[in-house]
Protein backbone atom coordinates (compact mmCIF):
# COMPACT_ATOMS: atom_id res chain seq x y z
CA UNK A 1 0.00 0.00 0.00
CA UNK A 2 2.37 2.72 -0.94
CA UNK A 3 1.49 6.40 0.05
CA UNK A 4 -0.86 5.00 2.35
CA UNK A 5 -0.73 6.62 5.30
CA UNK A 6 -1.08 4.61 8.64
CA UNK A 7 -1.60 5.54 11.86
CA UNK A 8 -0.07 3.73 15.50
CA UNK A 9 -2.33 2.16 18.20
CA UNK A 10 0.62 3.89 21.16
CA UNK A 11 -0.80 2.05 24.32
CA UNK A 12 1.30 -1.08 23.76
CA UNK A 13 4.55 0.86 23.07
CA UNK A 14 6.13 0.12 26.33
CA UNK A 15 5.64 -3.59 25.59
CA UNK A 16 7.16 -2.95 22.38
CA UNK A 17 4.48 -3.84 19.85
CA UNK A 18 1.93 -1.57 18.06
CA UNK A 19 -0.83 -1.71 16.35
CA UNK A 20 -0.92 0.36 12.95
CA UNK A 21 -3.84 1.04 10.63
CA UNK A 22 -3.74 2.28 6.93
CA UNK A 23 -6.10 5.72 6.79
CA UNK A 24 -8.33 5.87 3.99
CA UNK A 25 -9.27 9.45 5.05
CA UNK A 26 -8.82 11.47 8.41
CA UNK A 27 -12.24 12.40 9.45
CA UNK A 28 -11.47 14.43 12.60
CA UNK A 29 -8.86 15.16 14.84
CA UNK A 30 -8.20 17.50 17.68
CA UNK A 31 -6.88 17.82 21.52
CA UNK A 32 -9.85 18.05 23.61
CA UNK A 33 -9.67 19.56 26.91
CA UNK A 34 -9.33 16.15 28.10
CA UNK A 35 -7.46 14.25 25.43
CA UNK A 36 -6.14 13.82 22.07
CA UNK A 37 -9.01 12.73 19.58
CA UNK A 38 -8.29 11.44 16.01
CA UNK A 39 -11.38 9.22 13.77
CA UNK A 40 -10.53 8.42 10.10
CA UNK A 41 -11.97 6.33 7.86
CA UNK A 42 -10.63 2.10 7.42
CA UNK A 43 -11.23 0.58 4.41
CA UNK A 44 -12.02 -2.91 6.94
CA UNK A 45 -12.57 -1.54 10.50
CA UNK A 46 -15.23 1.59 8.53
CA UNK A 47 -14.99 4.57 11.40
CA UNK A 48 -12.29 4.42 14.01
CA UNK A 49 -11.71 6.69 17.09
CA UNK A 50 -8.94 6.48 18.90
CA UNK A 51 -8.71 8.57 22.23
CA UNK A 52 -4.82 9.34 23.63
CA UNK A 53 -3.56 6.88 20.93
CA UNK A 54 -5.85 4.03 21.97
CA UNK A 55 -8.52 2.44 19.88
CA UNK A 56 -12.08 2.64 21.56
CA UNK A 57 -14.38 2.60 18.89
CA UNK A 58 -15.05 1.21 15.39
CA UNK A 59 -18.06 0.72 13.53
CA UNK A 60 -17.17 -2.70 12.29
CA UNK A 61 -17.05 -4.81 15.73
CA UNK A 62 -18.33 -2.21 18.34
CA UNK A 63 -21.95 -3.96 18.63
CA UNK A 64 -19.26 -7.01 20.51
CA UNK A 65 -17.80 -4.96 23.25
CA UNK A 66 -21.52 -2.54 23.89
CA UNK A 67 -23.40 -5.91 23.92
CA UNK A 68 -21.61 -7.54 26.43
CA UNK A 69 -21.12 -5.03 28.63
CA UNK A 70 -25.26 -4.29 28.50
CA UNK A 71 -27.10 -7.27 28.25
CA UNK A 72 -24.55 -9.44 30.84
CA UNK A 73 -25.68 -7.12 33.62
CA UNK A 74 -28.67 -6.52 32.69
CA UNK A 75 -30.07 -9.82 31.81
CA UNK A 76 -28.52 -11.12 35.03
CA UNK A 77 -29.98 -8.32 37.74
CA UNK A 78 -33.33 -9.16 35.91
CA UNK A 79 -35.23 -6.54 37.37
CA UNK A 80 -32.37 -3.35 36.36
CA UNK A 81 -34.70 0.05 36.33
CA UNK A 82 -32.32 3.25 36.70
CA UNK A 83 -29.10 2.53 34.92
CA UNK A 84 -25.92 5.00 34.99
CA UNK A 85 -23.19 4.76 32.14
CA UNK A 86 -19.76 6.75 33.01
CA UNK A 87 -17.87 7.56 30.09
CA UNK A 88 -19.49 6.08 27.14
CA UNK A 89 -18.96 9.21 24.98
CA UNK A 90 -19.95 7.64 21.88
CA UNK A 91 -23.20 6.28 22.81
CA UNK A 92 -22.81 2.86 21.77
CA UNK A 93 -23.53 1.39 25.05
CA UNK A 94 -26.66 3.76 25.83
CA UNK A 95 -27.72 2.59 22.56
CA UNK A 96 -27.87 -0.97 23.83
CA UNK A 97 -28.96 -0.26 27.05
CA UNK A 98 -32.18 1.45 25.65
CA UNK A 99 -33.34 -1.45 23.73
CA UNK A 100 -34.43 -3.01 27.41
CA UNK A 101 -37.78 -1.29 28.03
CA UNK A 102 -37.71 -2.59 31.62
CA UNK A 103 -35.18 0.05 31.95
CA UNK A 104 -36.98 3.45 33.63
CA UNK A 105 -34.24 5.90 33.42
CA UNK A 106 -30.55 5.57 31.89
CA UNK A 107 -27.90 8.44 33.25
CA UNK A 108 -24.59 9.07 31.24
CA UNK A 109 -21.78 10.65 33.01
CA UNK A 110 -19.06 11.74 30.35
CA UNK A 111 -16.09 14.24 31.22
CA UNK A 112 -15.74 14.96 27.43
CA UNK A 113 -18.70 17.13 26.09
CA UNK A 114 -16.73 17.17 22.41
CA UNK A 115 -16.55 12.87 21.91
CA UNK A 116 -20.07 13.57 22.56
CA UNK A 117 -20.26 16.10 20.53
CA UNK A 118 -18.32 14.96 17.58
CA UNK A 119 -20.45 11.66 17.88
CA UNK A 120 -23.60 13.36 16.86
CA UNK A 121 -21.68 13.74 13.65
CA UNK A 122 -19.92 10.77 13.07
CA UNK A 123 -21.87 8.00 14.95
CA UNK A 124 -25.08 9.29 14.43
CA UNK A 125 -26.49 5.14 14.63
CA UNK A 126 -25.62 5.22 18.50
CA UNK A 127 -26.33 9.02 19.51
CA UNK A 128 -30.06 9.15 17.00
CA UNK A 129 -31.90 6.85 19.11
CA UNK A 130 -30.11 7.29 22.76
CA UNK A 131 -30.69 11.46 22.27
CA UNK A 132 -33.98 10.71 20.79
CA UNK A 133 -35.10 8.43 23.41
CA UNK A 134 -37.09 10.17 26.53
CA UNK A 135 -35.48 8.06 29.62
CA UNK A 136 -31.93 9.02 28.33
CA UNK A 137 -30.15 11.86 30.56
CA UNK A 138 -26.57 12.95 29.59
CA UNK A 139 -24.46 15.26 32.32
CA UNK A 140 -21.29 16.37 31.46
CA UNK A 141 -19.17 15.36 34.68
CA UNK A 142 -15.98 13.76 36.18
CA UNK A 143 -17.70 10.24 36.87
CA UNK A 144 -15.94 10.43 39.71
CA UNK A 145 -17.10 13.57 41.37
CA UNK A 146 -20.71 12.57 39.98
CA UNK A 147 -20.63 9.19 42.36
CA UNK A 148 -19.15 10.69 44.70
CA UNK A 149 -21.86 13.21 45.39
CA UNK A 150 -25.17 12.24 43.16
CA UNK A 151 -28.41 11.19 45.59
CA UNK A 152 -29.45 8.74 43.12
CA UNK A 153 -29.50 5.01 43.24
CA UNK A 154 -28.43 2.64 40.84
CA UNK A 155 -29.00 -1.22 39.74
CA UNK A 156 -26.78 -0.85 37.87
CA UNK A 157 -22.87 1.01 36.74
CA UNK A 158 -21.41 0.34 33.17
CA UNK A 159 -18.23 2.25 33.58
CA UNK A 160 -17.24 2.43 29.47
CA UNK A 161 -13.85 4.27 30.29
CA UNK A 162 -11.12 4.81 28.52
CA UNK A 163 -7.83 3.11 29.50
CA UNK A 164 -6.50 4.09 33.35
CA UNK A 165 -4.38 7.11 31.93
CA UNK A 166 -5.31 10.78 31.58
CA UNK A 167 -8.95 11.40 32.42
CA UNK A 168 -9.59 7.64 32.67
CA UNK A 169 -6.87 6.89 35.33
CA UNK A 170 -9.33 7.76 38.78
CA UNK A 171 -11.75 5.06 37.58
CA UNK A 172 -9.78 2.45 38.22
CA UNK A 173 -9.11 3.44 41.99
CA UNK A 174 -10.86 2.10 45.09
CA UNK A 175 -12.10 5.28 45.81
CA UNK A 176 -14.46 5.47 42.47
CA UNK A 177 -15.33 1.64 42.95
CA UNK A 178 -16.48 2.40 46.97
CA UNK A 179 -18.42 5.86 46.03
CA UNK A 180 -20.09 3.49 42.95
CA UNK A 181 -20.72 1.17 45.57
CA UNK A 182 -22.44 3.58 47.64
CA UNK A 183 -25.04 4.48 45.16
CA UNK A 184 -25.98 1.03 44.14
CA UNK A 185 -29.25 -0.44 44.90
CA UNK A 186 -29.17 -3.89 47.43
CA UNK A 187 -28.30 -6.21 44.61
CA UNK A 188 -27.40 -3.71 42.47
CA UNK A 189 -23.96 -4.64 39.47
CA UNK A 190 -21.14 -2.92 38.44
CA UNK A 191 -19.20 -3.72 35.07
CA UNK A 192 -16.37 -2.16 34.08
CA UNK A 193 -14.22 -2.13 30.94
CA UNK A 194 -11.00 -3.36 32.07
CA UNK A 195 -8.66 -4.01 29.71
CA UNK A 196 -6.97 -6.87 27.86
CA UNK A 197 -5.58 -9.92 30.63
CA UNK A 198 -2.72 -10.90 28.72
CA UNK A 199 -1.42 -7.95 27.98
CA UNK A 200 -2.72 -5.98 30.54
CA UNK A 201 -2.80 -7.90 33.42
CA UNK A 202 -2.19 -5.53 35.97
CA UNK A 203 -5.13 -3.15 35.43
CA UNK A 204 -7.56 -6.31 36.06
CA UNK A 205 -5.84 -7.56 39.30
CA UNK A 206 -6.06 -4.02 40.57
CA UNK A 207 -9.29 -3.68 40.13
CA UNK A 208 -10.31 -6.99 41.17
CA UNK A 209 -8.43 -6.53 44.18
CA UNK A 210 -10.46 -3.47 45.10
CA UNK A 211 -13.92 -4.98 44.29
CA UNK A 212 -13.04 -8.09 46.85
CA UNK A 213 -12.91 -5.53 49.55
CA UNK A 214 -16.10 -3.79 48.62
CA UNK A 215 -18.34 -6.28 47.36
CA UNK A 216 -19.44 -10.14 47.87
CA UNK A 217 -18.63 -11.67 44.43
CA UNK A 218 -16.18 -9.61 42.43
CA UNK A 219 -14.60 -11.01 39.62
CA UNK A 220 -14.75 -10.69 35.83
CA UNK A 221 -16.46 -12.08 32.37
CA UNK A 222 -14.96 -11.92 29.04
CA UNK A 223 -15.35 -11.49 25.24
CA UNK A 224 -12.84 -11.52 22.09
CA UNK A 225 -12.77 -7.69 20.32
CA UNK A 226 -10.64 -7.40 17.46
CA UNK A 227 -9.80 -4.07 17.58
CA UNK A 228 -8.84 -4.27 21.28
CA UNK A 229 -5.65 -6.58 20.59
CA UNK A 230 -4.41 -8.82 22.50
CA UNK A 231 -6.85 -11.87 22.98
CA UNK A 232 -9.70 -11.83 25.39
CA UNK A 233 -11.11 -8.44 27.14
CA UNK A 234 -12.29 -8.65 30.96
CA UNK A 235 -15.09 -6.86 31.87
CA UNK A 236 -14.88 -6.16 35.27
CA UNK A 237 -18.14 -7.64 37.84
CA UNK A 238 -18.62 -6.57 41.39
CA UNK A 239 -22.15 -6.93 43.25
CA UNK A 240 -23.16 -8.49 46.19
CA UNK A 241 -25.65 -10.57 45.09
CA UNK A 242 -24.03 -13.98 44.08
CA UNK A 243 -26.72 -15.02 42.18
CA UNK A 244 -26.35 -13.23 39.55
CA UNK A 245 -23.12 -14.72 38.01
CA UNK A 246 -25.44 -17.93 38.64
CA UNK A 247 -28.41 -17.43 36.81
CA UNK A 248 -29.42 -20.47 34.97
CA UNK A 249 -29.20 -20.54 31.44
CA UNK A 250 -32.72 -21.04 31.10
CA UNK A 251 -33.83 -18.12 33.33
CA UNK A 252 -31.60 -15.84 30.86
CA UNK A 253 -33.02 -17.20 28.16
CA UNK A 254 -36.50 -16.76 29.51
CA UNK A 255 -35.93 -13.00 30.49
CA UNK A 256 -34.45 -12.44 27.24
CA UNK A 257 -38.00 -13.24 25.31
CA UNK A 258 -39.63 -11.43 27.60
CA UNK A 259 -37.53 -8.40 26.74
CA UNK A 260 -38.91 -9.03 23.35
CA UNK A 261 -35.47 -10.35 22.03
CA UNK A 262 -33.61 -7.44 21.54
CA UNK A 263 -31.53 -7.57 18.41
CA UNK A 264 -28.26 -8.39 18.84
CA UNK A 265 -25.49 -9.99 16.94
CA UNK A 266 -23.10 -11.25 19.47
CA UNK A 267 -24.40 -11.81 22.77
CA UNK A 268 -26.60 -14.89 23.10
CA UNK A 269 -27.95 -16.82 26.28
CA UNK A 270 -25.64 -19.18 25.98
CA UNK A 271 -22.80 -16.76 25.19
CA UNK A 272 -23.60 -15.14 28.48
CA UNK A 273 -22.84 -18.36 30.58
CA UNK A 274 -19.69 -18.80 28.68
CA UNK A 275 -18.12 -15.63 29.29
CA UNK A 276 -17.77 -16.06 33.08
CA UNK A 277 -16.03 -19.16 32.34
CA UNK A 278 -12.31 -17.67 32.34
CA UNK A 279 -9.09 -19.71 31.06
CA UNK A 280 -6.48 -20.59 33.84
CA UNK A 281 -3.87 -18.02 33.30
CA UNK A 282 -6.76 -15.90 33.60
CA UNK A 283 -7.68 -17.82 36.82
CA UNK A 284 -4.40 -17.73 37.70
CA UNK A 285 -3.94 -13.95 37.70
CA UNK A 286 -6.71 -13.29 39.63
CA UNK A 287 -5.35 -15.51 42.31
CA UNK A 288 -3.19 -12.47 43.00
CA UNK A 289 -5.90 -9.88 43.29
CA UNK A 290 -5.65 -9.50 46.99
CA UNK A 291 -8.34 -7.36 48.65
CA UNK A 292 -7.26 -4.14 49.49
N1 LIG B 1 -14.98 1.29 24.72
C1 LIG B 1 -13.89 2.15 24.84
C2 LIG B 1 -12.73 1.40 25.44
O1 LIG B 1 -12.94 0.27 25.87
O2 LIG B 1 -11.61 1.88 25.40
C3 LIG B 1 -14.28 3.36 25.63
C4 LIG B 1 -15.19 4.15 24.88
S1 LIG B 1 -15.72 5.65 25.51
C5 LIG B 1 -15.28 6.59 24.16
C6 LIG B 1 -14.65 6.18 26.79
C7 LIG B 1 -15.10 7.51 27.35
O3 LIG B 1 -14.69 7.65 28.72
C8 LIG B 1 -14.48 8.71 26.61
O4 LIG B 1 -15.50 9.40 25.94
C9 LIG B 1 -13.85 9.56 27.73
O5 LIG B 1 -13.99 10.93 27.54
C10 LIG B 1 -14.62 9.05 28.95
N2 LIG B 1 -13.96 9.30 30.22
C11 LIG B 1 -12.64 9.15 30.52
N3 LIG B 1 -12.40 9.49 31.80
C12 LIG B 1 -13.60 9.86 32.34
C13 LIG B 1 -14.01 10.31 33.64
N4 LIG B 1 -13.14 10.46 34.64
N5 LIG B 1 -15.33 10.56 33.85
C14 LIG B 1 -16.24 10.40 32.84
N6 LIG B 1 -15.91 10.00 31.57
C15 LIG B 1 -14.61 9.73 31.34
Amino acid sequence: MPNKRWIAESLFDTLGFRMTYAIERVLYQTQTEHQHLVLFEHKFFGKMLMLDGATQVTTRDEFIYHEMMTHVPIFAHGKAKEVLIVGGGDCGIAKEVLKHKSVARLTQVEIDASVVAFAKEHFPKFTKPVLADKRFDLVIDDGMDYVAKTDRRFDGIIVDSTDPQGPGKVLFTRKFYAACKRCMTAGGVLVTQNGVPFLQPAELVSSVGHFRSLFADAGCYIASIPTYVGGHMAMGWATDDKRLRAVPLGTIAQRYRRAGRPTTRYWTPEVHKAAFALPRFIVEQLAHAKAR
